[in-house]
């Protein structure tokens, strides 16, 4: 089966959150089960292009102009990579904006990215059984395809995976001139909303299956509550919709030779060192206590307005814990947290930026994760936490649900702290329970161990996308 999956951003060449390792984990789980896989993703401004070959110019005929652009590609993984060059859309310091500001003509780069791949697969003569198209930013393939390449790719079918329902790509109306579409797709069954033009709409419309990132979220997107106004279509393509949680690059996060940690380790026991380290790296005490590590888009959206109110009222409580943050979003709640890290000095420390090898230091030195989500799709933190012996607290949402089973007296085999009303008190009082078993210390060994031996990697998810691919391509 020949597999062409399309991502604006793709692990380890661009990375804003968990679509890119998506992108970058799938692909070689698809390959090491004997499919044929070629990622196409924008070469963006990051990305070295000198190990990179240029394989192709060509011309695209978008927004009533012949836009050139080059192709570069690489073999990664036994899988083709192939990365779209246009000075004036990509060659940006940010992928999508800067902060939460989106690029103005998000619409017409992204637009550009979706009919340039359709070009470039003509070109190059590949005839996909399955394009697996991304979120909004590559779902107009799926309607570039059904009007306009059906003939060249007659056999082709499409998926489309919905990431977060949140981020739709919605622009003004006027630019259905500009992507070149005609003006009877904008309409209630298709692109149009509430009188915009809205790109994710397009994709589940147009696609010949739609799947979200767990099966509580499958659900969740058809309810008012959590269907982002698209909860009506949703449920109308409900016979087209299943939910397949994502898995883990356990190459990448993988405690025993992860070169960005202090110390490499099998063993909780031996996390401490990494701890120790960490305190050191960032001025904070070097304690046993224990510490919560977040790393996370500063966003309501991932609990961290009720996080920071939770972790004010421990700190001004004098709780004995270290908060360790990573992250950037939201101006208030970036102020808020930063009020807190100045505050308390010794048990705050908030670093507010895009930060890899932190990341993994945070995973690995943590005894706790906090992961709060108003919504969820999937969540990878959590399933990262693991890797590293570190307990996730999150609420029961989405993905986070499917992953996490909650430490109590009675439960068996638990993973970690889950609640359940959206609410500052709930979320406190969860910590503090975190608070409870650190001080056991001999029990939560024994759940880190746990946690650590579980299987989160892509090879059984990448079985399920299989499955998606052969039930539709018969
Ligand atoms: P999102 O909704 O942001 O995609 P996920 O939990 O699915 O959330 O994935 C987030 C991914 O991005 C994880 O790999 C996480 O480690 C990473 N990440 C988030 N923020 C940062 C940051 N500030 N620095 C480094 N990595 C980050």
């Amino acid at each position: 089966m020949n597999v062409v999956l399309v991502s604006s951003e793709v692990f380890p060449f661009s990375k804003t959150g968990g679509l890119a390792d998506v992108a970058g984990a799938l692909p070689k789980a698809l390959a090491e089960n004997g499919l044929k896989v070629s990622v196409f993703s924008p070469l963006y401004k990051s990305i070295d292009k000198t190990n990179l070959s240029l394989l192709l110019n060509l011309n695209v005929d978008f927004n009533a102009q012949l836009i050139k652009t080059n192709i570069y590609h690489t073999l990664k993984d036994r899988c083709d990579f192939y990365f779209i060059e246009n000075e004036a859309y990509f060659n940006r310091d940010h992928l999508y904006g800067i902060g939460a500001i989106d690029y103005e003509d998000n619409a017409l780069r992204f637009g550009f990215f979706s009919k340039a791949v359709l070009e470039i697969l003509k070109a190059l003569k590949i005839n996909p059984d399955i394009i697996h198209s991304n979120d909004w930013q590559s779902a107009l393939i799926n309607v570039y395809l059904k009007l306009f390449y059906k003939d060249i790719f007659a056999k082709t079918k499409t998926v489309f995976t919905i990431h977060n329902l949140g981020y739709q790509g919605i622009f003004d109306k006027s630019y259905i001139n500009n992507l070149g579409l005609p003006w009877d797709v904008f309409t209630l069954d298709g692109l149009e909303f509430y009188d915009k033009v809205n790109f994710l709409k397009g994709g589940i419309v147009f696609a010949d299956t739609v799947n979200t990132v767990s099966k509580t979220y499958a659900k969740e997107i058809q309810t008012s509550e959590n269907g982002f106004g698209l909860d009506g279509l949703l449920k109308k393509f409900s016979y087209k919709l299943s939910g397949i949680v994502n898995g883990i690059d356990i190459d990448v996060w993988d405690p025993k030779s992860d070169k960005f940690i202090d110390y490499n380790f099998n063993n909780p026991k031996d996390k401490i060192k990494n701890k120790s380290a960490l305190q050191k790296l960032l001025g904070l005490p070097i304690k046993e206590v224990p510490v919560f590590g977040i790393v996370s888009r500063l966003a309501a959206q991932k609990g961290m307005d009720i996080f920071s109110s939770s972790a004010k009222e421990l700190l001004e409580s004098n709780a004995n814990v270290q908060f360790i943050i990573l992250g950037s979003g939201e101006k208030d709640i970036e102020e808020q947290i930063a009020q807190l890290s100045s505050r308390y000095k010794d048990k705050v420390s908030l670093n507010l930026k895009f930060d890899e090898p932190l990341a993994h230091k945070i995973y690995a030195s943590s005894d706790f994760f906090v992961m709060p989500s108003k919504y969820e799709p999937c969540g990878l933190g959590q399933m990262i936490a693991y890797r590293y012996g570190t307990l996730p607290i999150v609420r029961e949402t989405g993905g986070l649900k499917d992953t996490v089973k909650n430490y109590s007296n009675r439960s068996k085999n638990p993973t970690g702290f889950v609640f359940e009303k959206y609410d500052v008190k709930e979320l406190t009082k969860t910590i503090k329970k975190a608070i409870e078993l650190f001080n056991k210390k001999d029990e939560l060994l024994k759940i880190a161990q746990y946690v650590m031996s579980l299987d989160y990697s892509w090879k059984n998810q990448a079985k399920e996308y299989i499955k998606l691919y052969k039930k539709i391509y018969g």
